[in-house]
């Protein structure tokens, strides 16, 4: 018989309680470690006070009150935003596929508003992930996420990653924009290369497309800079957050230029829950720990330090481990043996982590985690590598 709660997740046999910082505790006691952060969400970590208490506070005041109504603490968190990135505008919704539905609406709009209507098409990559909406699933191309929905929705065109002539190819008279995730993340923590992510700007500026980016995962904080594309020195028209901007309460965002934003006009789009008063103190809350001096350069010292550490792991088992992949808090560990193998391992030793594709296993911890966190995980990492060892011939002999 079918579950009341829709089976749609093959989900761990454990329930978590409570939490405290990067960690997790179980209603019987069990302490895990968390270096899944609800898939890269939990930015802060659990039960962070200055969260916790901005909720408490915000939810004692008003929670929701519509966009029929001007919302203070909205209007607050897009001027920061503004003020911390290269837009000019910012739309809030409720997650990271809404984020990209609005998006793309936004690259479609910006073209039609510039007089080329037939311009709507949008270039996207392999391997990428842009939500499970039903425009989503087609600009994420992944046919096994779109077998039996059906016709794809039409107008995204897939190329390969990190490759500036197929791109250049895949470009034509409908051709709207591009839209590229700067760290794919379901894909398997592959980063764009810098020079492909500053080709992408280039190649937009000359054919007149809007560059659109995808930072719902590698954004707000994660590679050691509030947004991953700034490590590449360019800035896209528009692009999309959720995932950490509110430390687990859900929420999206849409940042965009003055060229894309100034056709959302009334009527354009819309979003019931989007930017309420509750989702944005949180937001808010996040933006205080996260642009505080010093925060985001932590992120980046520890991650290089785990990046390092990793490192080790795979030389010290290359039969478990082939390669370390990402930057700052987004990092990915390439198996040789399955890694669902590795992440049940690493479940029985008290680690949680997350599947990627490309046979990857994630580890994007909350931002707050040090060091002595880091080598904690890096120990019990080392530890399931020995519990997955493949029995050598020579072994199975004695
Ligand atoms: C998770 C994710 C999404 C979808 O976000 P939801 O909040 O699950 O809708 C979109 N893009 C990227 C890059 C993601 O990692």
């Amino acid at each position: 018989m079918i579950p009341p709660l829709m089976p749609t997740y093959n989900r761990a046999d454990l329930a978590f309680e409570r939490g405290e910082g990067a960690w997790l505790i179980t209603d019987d006691g069990r302490r895990f470690l968390d270096f899944g952060a609800g898939i890269a969400t939990s930015s802060l970590g659990h039960n962070h006070p200055h969260l916790v208490a901005a909720i408490a506070a915000q939810a004692a005041k008003v929670m929701h009150t519509s966009n029929l109504y001007r919302v203070p603490e909205a209007e607050k968190l897009a001027r920061r935003f503004t003020e911390a990135t290269f837009a000019d505008s910012v739309f809030f919704c409720n997650s990271g596929a809404e984020a990209n539905e609005g998006l793309v609406k936004m690259i479609r709009k910006a073209m039609a508003e510039e007089g080329h209507p037939e311009r709507y098409r949008v270039i996207c990559f392999e391997g990428a992930f842009h939500g499970r909406t039903l425009a989503m699933l087609s600009a994420t191309g992944n046919e096994k996420y779109l077998k039996g929905f059906g016709p794809p929705v039409q107008g995204f065109d897939h190329v390969p990653f990190n490759n500036l002539n197929a791109v250049r190819a895949a470009i034509g008279p409908e051709t709207a924009g591009i839209l590229v995730e700067p760290v794919q993340g379901e894909g398997g923590i592959r980063p764009a290369s810098l020079e492909f992510l500053r080709d992408l700007r280039a190649t937009c500026d000359e054919f007149g497309l809007v560059l659109g980016m995808d930072e719902v995962q590698c954004g707000m904080g994660r590679t050691g800079k509030l947004f991953a594309h700034e490590w590449a020195g360019v800035t896209p028209d528009v692009m999309s957050a959720a995932k950490g901007i509110a430390g687990g309460f859900p929420m999206g965002a849409i940042l965009a230029t003055e060229r894309v934003a100034s056709h959302m006009t009334a009527g354009t789009h819309g979003s019931t829950f989007g930017g309420n008063p509750l989702a944005s103190a949180a937001a808010n809350a996040v933006l205080d720990v996260m642009l505080a001096p010093g925060f985001l350069a932590e992120v980046d010292r520890t991650g290089r330090k785990l990046h390092r550490d990793l490192e080790g792991l795979v030389a010290e088992f290359p039969s478990v481990f082939s390669e370390v992949r990402g930057a700052g808090l987004i990092l990915g560990l390439r198996c040789v043996v399955p890694q669902g193998e590795v992440a049940s391992a690493c479940l029985a030793e008290g680690l949680l982590a997350v599947n990627a594709g490309e046979n990857v296993l994630r580890l994007v911890p909350p931002l707050i985690v040090r060091e002595p966190e880091c080598d904690e995980a890096v120990a019990m990492l080392r530890r399931a590598a020995r519990r997955c060892l493949p029995v050598t011939p020579k072994v199975a002999a004695k």
